[in-house]
């Protein structure tokens, strides 16, 4: 239950965040000032910061924890292994070859490669497709993160991540992704007949004045996580899957935010009856261990030789036994409840939404789920609004993030686990807020 005993911030989370900020590098920290929560302790949907307040977490740690904090299936397996074997490098082991079998089980995808985060399964997924296609360029949508090195930084298109770093990896090309509530060409869908893949197609790859002949892969994020929690109509994925088939294109699906349940299935490519070539996970993979991976097609996993692509702690006996207990318990009725849960809370968001003239837009899936606040009728991005509202539900004792190019939109992704009550006190929380 949500307890707030001391206003945040309180005396210890702040020494605690002091000492932060005195010697770590700014670089890791600024994303959440002025909306700092310190975590010290957590189960489930609740988080306990130094002060003994206790916050639902509407955040899952930005998309990693669905099982929840500390959830006792991922304890126990961690556990376990850890007084069995804590690392092997390439020295083959048993939980490696069982999480290898389990992924094949759960994706058409036969081979995979396991990484430490998400950027590097994505440096992973550039460097495979470079050396299957012998092609090197990619495109990639605008809106999109993929990541902060210097490869998956060249696939996020976001400006302000950029700056100061540049040149990033040569070869990428950022199209229009169908944000139709901001629409990049000022069209209504359907009407619209989907233009961004029209211009894709014919303005882009088959234009022989596009100065691209030589693409390798289509990187794109089923939906839209950091770009704004944006859903695609539903024939853009399998527009994109044709599109790639007829050229000769790698598709590689990011899913390190929308995977393992967060959509209401496994994967969200589910929802549309399309296979990826690559698919790239990551966050919730190992239920909060560091964990992500490349899965995908038998040619293109195998084209590349013996010891071309390693990582000293890629596939490491404890995020194997962490990502087993993770699947299985996925499986176990917490999907079904992403589902139940998602369409409930957006029913009720939409509901909310005729009361305040501040919701200018509600989308999501399963429970990957975002509110766009706009200031006017023209769609301004209500910046400061969003702040002090994120801000007033933190005081209330409800941890949520925001996201999106103008970081205007509220991300409402609780853990899979999340109870209709649960969900309930966080919209009274959040009405609350935005009644301010
Ligand atoms: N791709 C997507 C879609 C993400 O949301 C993220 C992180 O937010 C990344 C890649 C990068 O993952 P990581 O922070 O683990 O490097």
């Amino acid at each position: 239950m949500i307890e707030i005993k001391v206003e945040p911030l309180g005396k210890k989370a702040k020494e605690v965040l002091e000492t932060i900020k005195k010697f770590e590098s700014p670089s890791t920290i600024s994303m959440h000032l002025p909306l700092p929560c310190v975590w010290e302790e957590g189960e489930g949907c609740y988080v306990k910061d130094p002060d003994g307040n206790t916050y639902l977490d509407f955040s899952s740690g930005i998309a990693v924890l669905n099982l929840g904090h500390s959830h006792p299936n991922i304890v126990k397996a961690v556990c376990d292994q850890s007084k069995r074997l804590v690392h092997a490098t390439e020295f083959p082991h048993p939980k490696r070859a069982e999480l290898l079998k389990k992924l094949s089980e759960i994706t058409p995808l036969k081979r995979t490669v396991f990484s430490n985060c998400g950027t590097e399964a994505i440096e992973t997924a550039l460097k495979v497709c470079k050396y299957s296609s012998k092609k090197h360029q990619f495109i990639a949508f605008q809106g999109a993160f993929h990541g902060r090195t210097h490869g998956s930084m060249a696939l996020t298109s976001r400006n302000k991540y950029r700056i100061g770093f540049e040149p990033v990896m040569p070869g990428v090309y950022h199209v229009p992704y169908p944000y139709c509530y901001r629409c990049p060409f000022n069209e209504n869908y359907p009407e619209c007949s989907l233009k961004c893949i029209d211009f894709l197609e014919n303005s882009v790859i088959k234009n022989p004045q596009s100065g691209l002949s030589e693409i390798s892969a289509v990187f794109v994020e089923p939906f839209l996580g950091e770009g704004g929690y944006v859903i695609p109509p539903d024939e853009f994925l399998p527009e994109l899957r044709r599109i790639c088939d007829e050229n000769n294109i790698i598709l590689v699906l990011d899913e390190i935010q929308t995977g393992f349940g967060r959509t209401g299935k496994m994967f969200a490519y589910e929802h549309y009856n399309i296979v990826p070539d690559i698919l790239v996970v990551g966050k919730a993979m190992a239920g909060g261990f560091p964990m992500a991976a490349i899965i995908g097609k038998e040619e293109i996993m195998t084209s590349w030789g013996i010891g071309l692509h390693t990582s000293t702690f890629g596939g490491n006996p404890l995020g194997c036994a962490a990502s087993i207990a993770t699947i299985e318990t996925l499986k176990n009725g917490v999907i079904k409840n992403a589902e139940l849960m998602g369409k409930y809370l957006l029913k009720r968001l939409n509901e909310i939404k005729n009361d305040f003239e501040i919701i200018g837009d509600v989308r999501g899936k399963g429970l990957f789920i975002g509110i766009e606040l706009v200031s006017d009728d023209k769609k301004t991005p209500a910046i400061q609004e969003t702040s002090k509202i994120l801000g007033a539900c933190r005081k209330q004792g409800l941890v949520l993030l925001p996201c999106g190019r103008y970081n205007n939109v509220i991300r409402l992704i609780p853990p899979l686990i999340i109870k209709k009550e649960e969900m309930d006190t966080a919209l009274d929380i959040l009405t609350k807020a935005l009644t301010l």
